[in-house]
Parts: structure tokens; sequence; C-alpha cells
């Protein structure tokens, strides 16, 4: 009798048991399955690579061993566990492999550098014992091989890009979730969860304010699709209130679960579809949708653009000479200490939950590099460091973008924050939400402060230099 297949199932951005393509092709090729997740000392202990941040910060952090733990649960209900160990991946695995004398290793293939390098490194490592990766595809909503166009010519406009696959493409179907995953006969030592702790870090305040306390799984991402579909029918909303600022419910909230591949993509978009039937089919319902097919392109373009993404020039290869590296400016506009209160708001929000909305991201984007003139590199690292949600592709891209250095032909687009102020936060709430010392400042105000006298300044509080920054610029140019 030959001897059963084990092969290794190698969790990366991909924690879940549904629609899991590499899991999926394990079970169907192996006989026993060895489920592993690797904590990478350089990913949860290393540092951002030019600027020296913290490469995971807390939240992040947090969230991913919330996640982790969720999957280890799913293993043991089904009478497997997951392997869990800290330390670098390619060494790791290799060191499995070779004692459980495996057959391959399966992994949901990822397309950024770093994240290529490992399972390159692993790749090479295991070629020298015999064995090898098998890749699986398991992020985006679309199949690179169902496309109409090879990924190097993908539209590098995000209209032509949708217009074309919406024209041509049908969503495959989510692969459902398997009951039987194979265990392991070898008595293998599963390792002891880590901490935050573990990694440096201070434990988390719980922050009343936050819009969602995010919570990392599979099984409470599962739960905010139902809350945020058939609970609330805030979906059929969606539309009206994607940009709104405070509260849980103004948007999915879907991202640091699709950032760790809690949830699939695929799953989100039948299942919006079964909502469209059995409830209602509007704009807001089609735009959650319009929303993923983002964070497709963003991979796409990654993949096409390669390394690009990450240098200063971008995709197209253009510095503007006005960008600097300019640390003092960038730690008071981190802080959220710029007298600009839309900013600074935005800014406080991030750094006390790791969140931040769409719409205060292309502000906050925007007045560091168009109106500070900072290498947009540095805010590039401060979001991948910070966000929960950090995804390479969508956060490189959208930066991209903002600094104008994507291949999108598109004008450069600069935002002027005051007209966005007063456009998405007319009465001033939100702002008050994050900086509560200007909590008396007249609505009609509190987005111009620069232009309160003395007296007003006394009268409702706040000195400016003292309580609160003076703007750091000169808020009357977009006020003409
Ligand atoms: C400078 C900048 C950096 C960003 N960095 C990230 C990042 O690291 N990770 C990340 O997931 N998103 C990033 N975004 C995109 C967007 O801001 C977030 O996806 C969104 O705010 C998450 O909230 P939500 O899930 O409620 O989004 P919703 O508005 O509910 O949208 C639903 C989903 O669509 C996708 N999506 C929406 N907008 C975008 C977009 N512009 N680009 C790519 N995908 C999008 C997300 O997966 C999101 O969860 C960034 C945007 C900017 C301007």
């Amino acid at each position: 009798m030959s001897r059963p297949k084990k092969v290794i199932l190698w969790f990366r951005q991909d924690l879940r048991l549904h629609d899991n393509e590499a899991l999926t092709q394990a079970l169907e090729q192996g006989d026993e399955l060895i489920p592993v997740y690797i904590f990478d000392e350089r990913v949860f202990m290393g540092k951002t690579r030019d600027f020296g941040l913290p490469k995971t910060d807390k939240f992040r952090a947090q969230f991913i061993i919330e996640a982790v733990q969720d999957l280890r649960e799913s293993f043991q209900q089904r009478g497997s566990n997951l392997i869990v160990r800290v330390g670098k991946p390619e060494e790791i695995l290799f060191e499995l492999a070779q004692k459980y004398n495996t057959s391959w290793i399966f992994c949901n293939r990822e397309r950024t550098d770093e994240e290529e390098k490992v399972q390159d490194t692993l790749e090479e490592r295991l070629w020298s014992i015999g064995q090898e990766i098998r890749y699986s595809r398991g992020k985006m909503l679309y199949y690179t091989a169902d496309l109409p166009f090879p990924v190097t010519h993908t539209p590098d406009v995000f209209t032509h890009f949708r217009k074309e696959v919406e024209k041509y493409v049908r969503i495959r179907p989510a692969l459902p979730t398997p009951g039987d995953v194979k265990p392991s006969k070898d008595n293998i030592e599963i390792g002891e969860m880590p901490t935050i702790a573990d990694f440096g870090h201070e434990s988390i305040d719980f922050e009343p304010r936050a819009a969602i306390q995010f919570k990392g799984g599979e099984t409470a991402a599962i739960q905010r699709l139902e809350h945020y579909l058939w609970e609330t029918d805030a979906v059929a909303d969606y539309f009206n209130t994607r940009n709104e600022l405070l509260g849980e419910d103004y948007s999915t909230k879907f991202s640091p679960w699709l950032a760790q591949g809690c949830i699939s993509p695929k799953l989100i978009y039948h299942e919006v579809e079964r909502y469209q039937i059995k409830r209602t089919k509007n704009k807001s319902t089609y735009w959650v949708i319009f929303e993923l097919l983002w964070r497709d392109f963003f991979r796409l373009m990654a993949k096409k653009n390669g390394k690009t993404i990450f240098q200063k020039g971008g995709p197209k290869g253009e510095i503007d000479p006005k960008w600097r590296n300019d640390v003092r400016l960038f730690n008071i506009w981190k802080e959220g200490k710029t007298g600009v209160p839309f900013i600074d708001a935005n800014m406080r929000e991030i750094a006390a939950t790791g969140f931040m909305s769409n719409r205060g991201r292309q502000n906050v984007a925007s007045f560091l590099v168009k109106d500070l003139h900072v290498n947009w590199q540095m805010g590039a690292e401060y979001f991948e460091s910070i966000l929960i949600d950090y995804d390479p592709a969508s956060n490189w891209g959208n930066w991209n973008y903002v600094a104008g250095i994507g291949n999108d032909p598109r004008e450069n687009r600069y935002f002027n924050i005051l007209s966005q102020a007063k456009r998405y936060d007319g009465q001033g709430e939100y702002v008050k939400h994050w900086l509560p010392e200007l909590e008396n400042i007249p609505r009609e105000k509190v987005h111009r402060l620069d232009t309160l006298s003395f007296d007003e300044q006394s009268s409702f509080g706040v000195k400016l230099g003292a309580q609160y920054p003076k703007s750091m610029i000169n808020m009357g140019k977009w006020a003409k």
C-alpha cells in the first residue's frame, strides 16, 4: 500500500475555510492535511522599509491574532488543529516539510514584492528535498484566467477595466466550506498563540469613539456580512451613506476582513446578489460590488506594475521635485496637529483605532502630498504600519493615485480640504467627535479656526496655539 500523501496548507492572507482554493486543492490532492500559520517575525516585529515605522502596529497585530485563533478553533471543531509558529516561514515550513516528509505545500499565491520573496525562497529550498509549492489564487473577485485581457494589458483607467470585466466575465461561485479537513495523524506540537505583547506592543485600550469595534476572524466577518445585509438592510442605502464619517454602518467595514482573507469577495458578491433577489436591488447594492472592483483593479495594477508601485516615481516614473522627506512636517500630520480640524480629526481617528473612512484617507493623503509637499511614500508607510485593513496593493495603489504617479491618465486630483470638510462634515460633528477641545465652537466656524478673533477664542474656550494648534498652512487659499 502506498504511503498517505501528507500536505502542508500554509495560511497567509486567506484566514478562512469558505471559498479557499488552496484548502480545496489540498484536500483534493492530499490524504492528510497539516494546516500552518506563521507569524513572520519580520512582519510582526520589523520596521517599514524606508522610514522605520513598526511594520505591523498593534491594531492589525491584534486583529490577525484573533483571526488565527478563530481559524484554529474551526480546525479543532473538525478534529484537526492549526499549527502556529513565530519566525521565518521559509525556514519553519521547510523544516516541517522535511521532518514530516510531506509531498507539497499548498498556498494562495501573493503578488507583492516582499511576499513573493518569501514564497520564492521557500520554493527553492523545497526543490532541494524533492518537494514544491502548489499555488492557488484566493484574493480577487475575478480569476485572472477569466479576464478578457492578459494581466499585462489590464486597462490603466479604472472605468475601462470595470466596463470590460462587467461585460465579459461572470463571477464564479464561492467554494464550499469543507466539513472534513483530513486531520494529520502526526503528533505535531501545535504552538502557543502569541499576544501583541510578544510583538512589543502595549495593550489596546477600549476606544468608545471608534466607528466599529473590529474583531478578527472568519466568524466575525460572516456576522458583519449578515449585519450589513440581512439584519440592518444598510447595504440598500450604501450609495447615500458611504461618504459619511461617523458610525458603524455608513460603509460596509469589510476591509480588514478582506485584507486578511477572513471573507472572500466572491462570497460577498453572491450574498449581495441573493439580497438583490430577495429584498432590494438598487444603485446602493450595485455600488458595493463596484467598490470591490476597485480592489481587484489595484491588485491587477500591482501585478502589472510590479515593484514600481512602491517607488517614489511610481509606475509613471515621475518624481515631483517638491516632495521632501520632511520628518517634522510628517510628524505633525501623523499626530493630528496641523491646525486644520478636518485633517487632524481623521489623523487622530486612525491613530486611536487603526481605521479611517475612505473620504478621510483621500483628504489626509492629498493634504500631505499636495499641500505639505511631503514625499508620499512616508504617508504610505505610515498607513502600512497603522491600518487595521492594510493591503499592499490597495494601499500603495491608492497612494500612487493620490500622488498622481499611477498610470491613470486623469488629471492630478487636488482636494480642497475646506470644501471637503464643509461638504462632508457640515455640522462639525465629526471634528468635534475626535477633537473635543473644539466642542464649544459654533458649527459655522469650526472649520475656519483661522478666522476666530481673540475674543471669540476666549469665549469658546480654545486659544489657538495653546489648546489647539494654529493652522500650519494658509487656509484662506481654500476659501477663494
Ligand atoms: C490613501 C489610501 C490608502 C488606502 N489603503 C487601503 C488599504 O490599505 N486597504 C484597503 O482595504 N483599502 C485601502 N484604501 C481604500 C478604502 O479607503 C478602504 O478600502 C475603505 O475605506 C474601507 O472601508 P469599508 O470596508 O467600509 O469600505 P466600503 O466603502 O464599504 O467598500 C467596500 C470594499 O470595497 C473595497 N474598496 C473600497 N474602496 C476602495 C479603494 N479605493 N481601493 C481599493 N479597494 C476599495 C474595500 O475592500 C472595501 O472593504 C485606501 C484608500 C486611500 C485613499
